[in-house]
């Protein structure tokens, strides 16, 4: 028998702790009374009203939206062991009935329902599944004030004073404060309490890149791909043709990638779809039309190819990774062009006001000097008190200079042209260059023609970026975007007051390549284990027909690599893991994981072995190394290792005291952390080989343990 919340969650879920919010939202709800809950995506929602449901007797009644989803909600928590249907007009009449009849004997704790479906058959659903709870979820959908607005939930307002003895909770991921406000008032919910999560996302790296080369954009992008093995990304870009530009460039470098684009027809889009969620497919290149119908906890990271329109489908966006909680990566990169053409698209359509407003705003967060995530939260009214350490800025602070007189050429340049040319023109003016054009307009004749031709061309747009950003430039979007002078910009053209600017970071790819490396290095050991796992859950998630993260989500399988539970019981101490799905897949993992562990030792321990057997019948390293067709520096770890383990008494015969001795002090010269070799070969003037180094290294780590 189960008394309590808190059993309901390790027992079926597998988890040891509720987050934050959860306890109090489930007790209220299991006091009757109304909530309106506001947490980012993968916050744990769908925990507030399924603990609950378990708890009371008859049925929850959960609304949402999202058809696609509803199937993949079943089954998550059907693999829990939790007796859960839907009801939509994917279903014949057959199916239905017997849903609703299984409701009547009491056998469903949850009933997914579309709010269509629930308002035409409002009286049948209600007799049949006597409701314990209603919980309607994206509740932003009732708001016309919301981004996402949908009539048909504009009548579960009256469904509250139909049923005034029983909770209602409302759930979204994304409600400023008109719009909760408003979801309150339209749903007609009683006195409800109101609980706002933090939308920080600390597991989410913010990366932003400015002004990169659409051609070195994509290479980056595939070293960032190939030094992440197999980890699902998503790629937005802003317009049909680049998605589809980009899968190509990336599936010709090998890599399985494809576009999705709301110009695609829809047996195609739910094809992909379907392949990103089943992990056959590991990049996804889309438009913002992407993303909405999924739920896949192990997008591993986002990039953004273009700058977004606004800060809400930005934070909409990137929060599509690590939904699961663990480390994920986000990365945008912003350049002039972009500006431009979101500029035109803002002021083409309605709102155009806003909309320009909204672009500022994002901009203003590219170009941000300080933290990125504060600003982020910022803009959601939510304050930061420490840098985050987890954005680009915080691990690479930025440096100022006093950019005065660069400033000032540029301005000067556009004030002679009359302020009547875009930043192309500006540049190549600012440049010294002698096209046509430039002849033609006699620009060649200005005092500013080649006075910043020490600056290169992306240079200047990053200077010219800045500058919009700070206030001393504008566009102007009626004029070709011509670039004018603010009263400010005045100020500093006329030597009234100077500026600062921020010092360019270098853009390197080799750089940036060289920092991928590192990453895929540290993830390096239970990867290989963690691999095996994800072939199992595969085969699971194939047989029973369900996205693979429903099985175990990929959090689960790195506690499982990492933990590496041997049987039943140190199984189900893995976070993720419920009683349900220990019987139902439990032991197949462990299994996995004792192959594995036998597997490797087994390996391990022959090959010693062989080298040892050598050794002992008096073979040289480099003998034993050609017999055993390895390298030296192979048979030389072989011997550190089995003098290490004890197998080996001395290593006296292949390096000397005096040797071992250099190389301690070398060591200490170095600090003695690390015990990287080449450091210590170059130290020691390459005196000794690297092979008889790792020789010493051996007796002095025997030495130290034996201390
Ligand atoms: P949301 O609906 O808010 O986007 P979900 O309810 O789908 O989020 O939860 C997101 C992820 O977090 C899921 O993988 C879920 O199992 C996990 N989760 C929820 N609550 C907890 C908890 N208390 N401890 C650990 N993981 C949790
Ligand atoms: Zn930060």
């Amino acid at each position: 028998m189960i008394s309590s919340a808190q059993e309901i969650l390790k027992k079926y879920f597998g988890f040891d702790q509720f987050r934050p919010h959860q306890a109090e939202i489930i007790e209220r709800v299991l006091d009757k009374k109304d909530a309106l809950v506001l947490m980012p995506t993968g916050g744990g929602k769908s925990i507030c009203f399924q603990i609950p449901a378990m708890l009371m007797d008859g049925t929850c009644i959960v609304v949402s939206p999202l058809i696609s989803l509803m199937k993949d909600q079943v089954d998550a928590l059907k693999v829990n062991g939790i007796s859960a249907e839907f009801l939509n007009s994917t279903q014949n009449y057959n199916q239905q009935q017997e849903i609703l009849e299984a409701c009547f004997r009491g056998d469903i704790k949850l009933l997914y329902v579309s709010p269509e479906k629930l308002l035409t058959d409002l009286d049948q659903i209600t007799r049949m599944a006597k409701p314990a709870l209603f919980a309607i979820d994206e509740a932003h959908c009732i708001s016309s004030w919301g981004h996402d607005f949908r009539p048909e939930y504009i009548q579960m307002g009256f469904l509250r004073e139909r049923f005034p003895e029983i909770p209602f909770i409302a759930l979204t991921a994304t409600a400023d404060k008109v719009t909760r406000k408003d979801i309150s008032k339209q749903l007609k919910l009683r006195e409800p309490k109101l609980f706002v999560s933090s939308f920080d996302r600390k597991n989410l790296s913010l990366d932003v890149r400015i002004g990169v080369k659409p051609k070195q954009k994509t290479e980056e992008i595939i070293s960032f791909i190939k030094s992440r093995n197999n980890q699902s990304g998503i790629i937005y870009c802003l317009s049909r043709n680049k998605c589809e530009e980009v899968a190509e460039k990336l599936k010709s470098a090998g890599i399985k990638a494809d576009f999705y684009h709301a110009g695609m027809d829809a047996d195609d889009r739910s094809s992909v779809q379907e392949d990103f969620i089943n992990d056959d497919l590991q990049i996804v290149c889309a438009t913002i039309a992407f993303g909405m119908g999924i739920d896949k906890s192990n997008v591993r990271w986002v990039i953004h190819f273009n700058m977004p329109k606004n800060m809400e489908g930005y934070y909409q966006e990137i929060g599509r990774a690590g939904r699961d909680g663990l480390p994920s990566e986000t990365i945008l990169y912003y350049s002039y062009a972009d500006i431009i053409l979101l500029n035109k698209f803002a002021s083409e359509g309605g709102q155009a006001q806003i909309n320009l407003e909204k672009l500022k705003r994002i901009q203003h967060y590219a170009e941000a000097d300080s933290c990125r995530r504060k600003i982020l939260l910022n803009y959601f009214s939510e304050t930061l008190p420490e840098n985050c350490g987890n954005c680009d800025v915080c691990k690479n602070p930025r440096k100022h200079f006093d950019g005065t007189v660069i400033v000032q050429k540029a301005l000067s340049a556009i004030v002679r042209m009359s302020e009547k040319e875009g930043s192309q023109m500006v540049i190549d003016v600012l440049r010294g260059s002698m096209r046509a054009e430039i002849t033609h307009a006699k620009y060649d004749q200005l005092k500013t023609h080649g006075a910043g031709s020490d600056i290169s061309s992306l240079d200047w747009q990053r200077y010219l970026m800045q500058m919009l950003n700070l206030g001393v430039l504008e566009i102007a979007y009626d004029e070709n975007f011509a670039l004018k002078l603010t009263a400010a910009g005045r100020d500093i053209l006329f030597g009234k007051k100077r500026i600062e600017l921020t010092v360019l970071q270098v853009l390197d790819l080799k750089e940036i390549s060289s920092r991928e490396k590192k990453v895929k290095r540290v993830l390096a050991p239970t990867e290989e284990l963690f691999d095996i796992l994800r072939n199992v859950r595969r085969d699971f998630a194939m047989k029973e027909n369900v996205p693979a993260y429903i099985i175990f989500s990929d959090a689960t399988l790195q506690a499982m690599a990492s933990e590496k539970p041997r049987n039943q019981i140190q199984m189900l101490e893995i976070t993720g893991v419920g009683e349900h799905k220990m019987e139902r897949y439990g032991q197949a993992f462990i299994n996995a994981i004792l192959d594995f562990l036998g597997e490797s030792k087994k390996q391990r321990g022959d090959t010693y072995r062989e080298t040892l057997l050598l050794y002992q019948q008096g073979l040289k390293p480099e003998e034993i190394a050609s017999q055993r067709k390895m390298s030296p520096q192979t048979a030389y770890s072989h011997l550190a290792y089995l003098y290490l383990r004890g197998n080996i008494s001395s290593l006296e015969e292949f390096v000397s005291w005096t040797e071992v001795d250099q190389v301690k002090k070398a060591l200490r010269f170095l600090g003695g952390k690390s015990k990287a070799m080449k450091p210590i070969f170059d130290h020691l003037n390459e005196s000794i080989s690297y092979l008889k180094i790792r020789l010493a290294l051996a007796v002095i780590e025997k030495e130290e343990e034996e201390k």
